[in-house]
């Protein structure tokens, strides 16, 4: 290590699932700042587990868009390190073993509800993503009780009532209420791939992951993940929650706003830095 090496490790994690935006940019040029700030190690993560929605010309979109907004890092998928795979779909071992962990502590329930938000758990619950609180219903419900064959995913049980709390490195001091501002989370769904939390939690813990950078519309996600350290007994990493790029109408920037897609903006000549600006010292 150099005299100005320091126990920060912070990380970008795009989805393949559709080009870079505005909105992204912002988001982890803040990551990238904070970690290079402390002197700190930057890590690239290929959040690929969504493979009804991921594609191949994203991770080199994501890749040639990091790169032109002058960001870089020091593993990644690109270029390896000593905590790969940075591939989330090359981790699937480690994913199990967290699986199991969960179910030897008792922490996590087989569910046997087809509902839609099991489909989504796979993806980040970005603004109006979330899914509806859990009633509860297979609670109690144990593996050895389902028929053979039965269809069910895992859901992680929550204290109803427990208030989890942190203080967000931008946001300041936040409190969920469990039951209330999420339910009981699918952690493992039935057609065997882990969801968001699960692969978040077990991939910022793998890796020494100290601060996750991210935008706000994740903060409730941060209690579901503290629960999860938690449970695991394992070290949770510091929040710094960013403000989010709104669009004219005040709506999250998506995936369909084409015209501030990185690329679109890289077509139109425009210079990074200035759509930077601003950012690095909000940040
Ligand atoms: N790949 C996830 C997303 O794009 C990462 C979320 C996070 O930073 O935890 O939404
Ligand atoms: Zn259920």
């Amino acid at each position: 290590m150099s005299a100005a090496a320091s126990f920060y490790r912070g990380r970008i994690a795009p989805s393949p699932t559709g080009f870079l935006h505005l909105g992204h940019a912002r988001t982890f040029a803040t990551a990238w700042r904070r970690a290079r700030d402390a002197g700190g190690s930057v890590v690239l993560r290929n959040d690929d587990l969504d493979r009804d929605r991921v594609r191949p010309e994203f991770v080199e979109g994501f890749l040639e868009d990091l790169k032109w907004l002058g960001l870089d890092w020091d593993e990644g998928p690109d270029r390896g390190g000593p905590f790969g795979s940075y591939n989330q779909s090359e981790r699937m071992p480690s994913y199990a073993a967290t699986l199991a962990r969960l179910r030897e502590g008792g922490w996590v329930y087989p569910c046997t509800c087809s509902r839609r938000d099991i489909q989504g758990a796979v993806a980040a619950p970005h603004a109006g993503d979330e899914e509806p609180v859990y009633p509860g219903t297979c609670r109690g419900k144990r593996v050895e009780d389902l028929a053979p064959g039965t269809r069910f995913s895992w859901r992680f049980r929550i204290s109803d009532g427990e208030t989890v709390s942190f203080v967000d490195g931008r946001c300041g001091l936040r409190g969920y209420v469990a039951g209330r501002a999420f339910g009981d989370f699918v952690v493992w769904r039935h057609d065997g791939v882990p969801s968001y939390q699960l692969a978040c939690v077990a991939d910022d813990a793998a890796m020494g992951i100290t601060e996750v950078v991210r935008g706000e519309d994740l903060l409730a996600s941060a209690a579901r993940q503290l629960l999860l350290y938690r449970a695991l007994g394992l070290r949770a990493p510091a929040f710094f929650h960013c403000p989010l790029v709104l669009d004219e109408a005040g709506a999250r920037l998506a995936k369909r706003h084409e015209s501030l897609s990185l690329r679109a903006l890289r077509e139109q000549g425009r210079d990074p830095a200035e759509l930077l600006a601003g950012t690095l010292k909000a940040g």
